[in-house]
């Protein structure tokens, strides 16, 4: 499987929200509340106490009225905002196309790890690639969603509206990074997510399994074989030195004999 062109295909199947900023941008800019009739061109990001209600958007005068704000032209924020939403959405749809070329190539082997996972205890809890890929698809989605919704906004000039879907944005890509484990889904991941299926007595349905997915269970349970007979070992070593520490004592309280009844 090609999965690196896959991936490229995904990521080129998204066109960029508006790349330039529009002629007639000046047309839509608001006249500033003040009442001078030039237009509120900047926005005040960073509002203080001392920011007047509905002042917001301020025109050239009132820059006066916030020198010690966080201020930015609105042509400059919206240049700002295209540019980080398409870097932060073109991060999530990556990961998304990448954690799905390799569910497509694993997803039959871990339903199966799936299905040995859901009889025994969680004792345990581990990554579930299953559920996880559902929940980076729905947050794709959602942040295309926003992406799109934030369209209208960026027609009109609401920069503050544009600000909040872009710590929106800040706050996917971060949880979108607890997700990037899928897109990396090798041997070692299947084995650390489902370890216990593989040490239960769960069967796989060998019939549903292609030549190299048993051979991947058959790797799978010889490991978890192992690994139960180190865990025997370790077992074992601690009964003989408790056994040792009883004799001991057994000889300093002088009853040897007696406890040779308990097998010891
Ligand atoms: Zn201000
Ligand atoms: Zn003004």
């Amino acid at each position: 499987m090609d999965s690196l062109n896959n991936t490229r295909n995904n990521a080129m199947r998204d066109i960029p929200i508006s790349t330039k900023v529009q002629d007639d941008e000046m047309d839509a800019i608001d006249v500033c509340s003040c009442g001078n009739g030039q237009k509120a061109v900047y926005y005040c990001f960073d509002p203080k106490p001392d920011c007047e209600i509905g002042q917001i958007y301020f025109c050239d005068q009132c820059k006066i009225n916030h020198l010690s704000h966080a201020s930015i032209l609105l042509t400059d924020f919206k240049k700002k905002y295209i540019n980080e939403i398409n870097k932060s959405f073109h991060l999530i749809d990556v990961t998304f196309s990448n954690a799905q070329a390799k569910m497509d190539m694993y997803s039959n082997f871990l339903s199966q790890c799936q299905r040995g996972k859901s009889i025994l205890e969680p004792a345990e809890k581990r990554r579930d690639p299953l559920e996880d890929i559902k929940k980076l698809e729905q947050i794709y989605e959602q942040t295309k969603r926003l992406r799109d919704y934030g369209e209208s906004f960026f027609q009109k000039n609401k920069v503050s509206d544009l600000n909040k879907i872009n710590m929106k944005f800040r706050d996917f890509v971060k949880i979108v990074q607890d997700f990037e484990y899928i897109s990396e889904m090798n041997d070692q991941i299947i084995w650390d997510c489902y370890q216990p299926a593989f040490e239960s007595d769960f069967e796989f349905d060998l019939s549903s399994l292609n030549t190299e997915e048993k051979e991947l269970y058959y790797k799978f349970k010889i490991q978890a074989l192992s690994s139960r007979v180190k865990k025997l070992e370790v077992m074992l070593k601690e009964h003989n030195s408790v056994k040792q520490c009883i004799a001991a004592i057994a000889v300093q309280l002088n009853i040897e004999d007696r406890i040779k009844g308990f097998g010891l």
